[in-house]
């Protein structure tokens, strides 16, 4: 892999760096609540939601908003490598990204599995912004196992009648459509008989129950379907398919370099605490070892962009990695978590005061942090199912 750009892809850097700093709010760069996590509708305020807005329109306007996603659906058609250039730099500023499961998920399976029309409802209002959806796959009883899912449609003359409960459903509330795994046959084996759906949050016989964090944040829900009616014309690819195309996803924006980035950030943020203040030097003075546990994660968040530009290169040459992203998704989820740990140690005792006290360190920004990075190992597949992947794809170990 050539680590450097060459003259057209430093060009486009050029552009984008421009395009930051004339229309990027510094001021937004540090907000306290959205270090290093740049996602995550539920856990925006008010104001930020506005600027997101407009921001979006920026970007969409530029194609920036997917840029991952063909010109012809409104995306900016970049190549594996400017879309990476284009993360990094956003990353670098730590400015948002629009995302999430419109843009990541549903859009890229509608493109592939979706009728012409099913495209021309729903891609332009995933851009713009109108719309914003979310993932009803999880059950209580199907999470790491998610084709055991129990949740039923039964076709019921142009309609399927939904009966079930999602569980961790993510934005939720705040959703306007979803994609919704549901069993239209409960008779075939299990990852034959589910069905894909494109599901509009707003239908009667949908509740959607808070589930508070540790946070006290509501970032995710309990979903409730009771005799809920979807027209048939809402299905996503053939009835019973649904796992294929669940399984799918065309996101090549995933090269992981924005959290990357972030990690670093946050890993010079405490290095320059511990470094800078009185509770940091009184930490290291202390306790020796944090020198070395700081240098550790400095090294780690070097590692993590040496596996994102591995698997930026493997899709550079149009293979398909795997294994890779497993190794990506481990390796980073478990540094959010060491990371914080650190962060912690650095800041002792002083850690714990968040934004709105007035002895915070570090801006309040470490309990948020602590707190959230517990959910990275498991979200988005738990870290001993990423290990399972890596030991039987990766290393050919027996299943069992
Ligand atoms: C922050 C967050 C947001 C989420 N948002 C959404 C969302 O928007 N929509 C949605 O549908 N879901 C969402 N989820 C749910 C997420 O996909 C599941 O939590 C995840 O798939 C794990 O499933 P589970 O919680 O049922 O745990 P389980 O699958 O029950 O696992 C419990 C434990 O057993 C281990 N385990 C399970 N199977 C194996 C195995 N074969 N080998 C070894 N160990 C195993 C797991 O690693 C874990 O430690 C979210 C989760 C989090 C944390």
């Amino acid at each position: 892999m050539d680590f450097h750009d060459n003259e057209q892809e430093a060009a486009f850097r050029k552009v984008v760096s421009a395009f930051l700093d004339s229309e990027f709010p510094q001021e937004l760069a540090n907000r306290p609540e959205e270090w290093g996590l740049f996602n995550g509708a539920g856990r925006l305020g008010h104001t930020f939601r506005d600027f997101m807005k407009a921001w979006n329109e920026k970007l969409n306007a530029r194609g920036w908003a997917a840029p991952a996603w063909p010109r012809e659906y409104g995306g900016a058609g970049l190549s594996v490598k400017e879309q990476f250039i284009l993360s990094e730099e956003f990353a670098w500023r730590r400015a948002p990204r629009p995302g999430g499961i419109g843009h990541g998920w549903a859009g890229p399976t509608i493109m592939m599995y979706g009728t012409p029309e099913q495209k021309a409802e729903y891609l332009p209002k995933i851009l713009s912004g109108e719309h914003f959806w979310c993932q009803l796959f999880s059950e209580p009883g199907a999470g790491s196992d998610l084709a055991s899912l129990q949740t039923r449609a039964v076709r019921d003359g142009d309609d399927y009648v939904i009966n079930g409960q999602k569980i961790w459903t993510s934005g939720g509330h705040a959703a306007d459509m979803g994609i919704l795994l549901a069993r239209t046959n409960p008779d075939a084996p299990k990852h034959r008989g589910i069905s894909y759906f494109l599901f509009n949050m707003k239908l009667p016989g949908v509740t959607v129950r808070p589930l508070l964090n540790m946070l006290s944040s509501h970032e995710f829900n309990e979903t409730f379907f009771e005799d809920v009616r979807v027209p048939a014309k809402q299905l996503l690819g053939e009835e019973n398919r649904g796992w294929y195309v669940g399984t799918t996803t065309l996101d090549f924006e995933r090269s992981g370099i924005a959290t990357s980035v972030a990690h670093q950030l946050i890993a010079q943020d405490i290095a320059a605490f511990a470094r800078d203040s009185d509770v940091g030097r009184g930490s290291l003075a202390r306790n020796p070892g944090l020198r070395a546990e700081l240098a550790d994660r400095a090294i780690e968040a070097q590692v993590e962009s040496l596996i994102c530009y591995r698997i930026i290169s493997m899709q550079e040459r149009g293979e398909i990695p795997n294994k890779e992203s497993s190794i990506a998704k481990l390796y980073s989820s478990e540094l959010d978590v060491r990371l914080a740990v650190t962060g912690m140690h650095v800041a002792g005792l002083w850690g714990q005061l968040s934004s709105h006290d007035e002895a915070r360190v570090l801006d309040g920004r470490l309990p948020r942090f602590y707190m959230h990075s517990t959910t990275s190992p498991i979200g988005g597949g738990t870290s001993e199912i990423q290990r399972n992947i890596i030991a039987t794809r990766g290393l050919g170990m027996p299943r069992a």
